[in-house]
């Protein structure tokens, strides 16, 4: 079988970037999950089909080009790694990732990135629902507070107008409906790792994930 790290957690926990890190030392695949459920809201606008219009949002995704090259994804042959990245796109993602129909559309297509040698794949059911039998799973996280003040530096860096109330305001309403969501809330697996990353750099989650892994190898 391909090995499979999943990685699950909140939004702005740092994952994506330990994810990717990890995927990088052990010469992996990687998966954002994530990028999938915001490239689906970004093309439902582009072609006018409503957040809130499951049936036609999931007929649209089994039809869409999606493609990762070097860290960007595509959408029908178009880089849309900043479009897709925004904060619109953000609650978007959120709201199309609650529809069921959506889900099971983007079911396979997350699936076929398991290749050898492996693969590190980040979301919210990397470890529930996609890759149920990954012999590493971690759920990876940071209190509300921590995580809003790095997105609110990220936006800042980034030159946008950013306030720190808002972004946490925003960060719980996303965490509330990641994890009251009937299909693949948010949650800790039974079987996932804690790994919390309120005090720790992003070198040390790395280690820590890679540290997890080899301890399952000797199991
Ligand atoms: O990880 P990222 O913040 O890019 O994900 C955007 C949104 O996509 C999340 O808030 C969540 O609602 C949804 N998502 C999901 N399942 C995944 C990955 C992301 O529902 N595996």
């Amino acid at each position: 079988m391909i090995p499979v790290i999943a990685i699950d957690g909140p939004s702005a926990s740092g994952k994506g970037t330990v994810a990717q890190r990890v995927a990088e030392k052990l010469g992996w695949h990687y998966l954002d999950s994530g990028a999938l459920y915001r490239v689906v809201a970004l093309a439902g606008k582009k072609r006018g089909i409503a957040w809130n219009d499951e049936s036609a949002l999931a007929t649209m995704t089994g039809g869409l080009e999606i493609r990762f090259e070097n860290g960007e994804i595509f959408l029908d042959g178009e880089n849309v790694s900043a479009a897709a990245r925004t904060e619109e796109m953000s609650r978007g993602a959120s709201e199309v990732s609650a529809h069921p129909a959506v889900r099971r559309a983007l079911t396979d297509l997350q699936r076929g990135f398991r290749k050898p040698p492996g693969l590190v794949a980040d979301g919210r059911d990397m470890g529930s629902v996609i890759f149920p039998d990954a012999r590493t799973k971690i759920f990876l996280t940071a209190s509300a507070e921590v995580r809003a003040e790095r997105r609110y530096k990220q936006l800042m860096e980034k030159g946008n107008h950013a306030n720190l109330a808002a972004v946490l305001a925003d960060l719980q309403m996303r965490d509330a409906r990641d994890q009251a969501r009937k299909v693949a809330p948010l949650k800790q697996c039974e079987d996932a790792e804690l790994l919390a990353t309120d005090h720790v750099t992003i070198a040390q989650a790395v280690q820590a994930v890679l540290d997890f892994y080899a301890a399952r190898q000797q199991i």
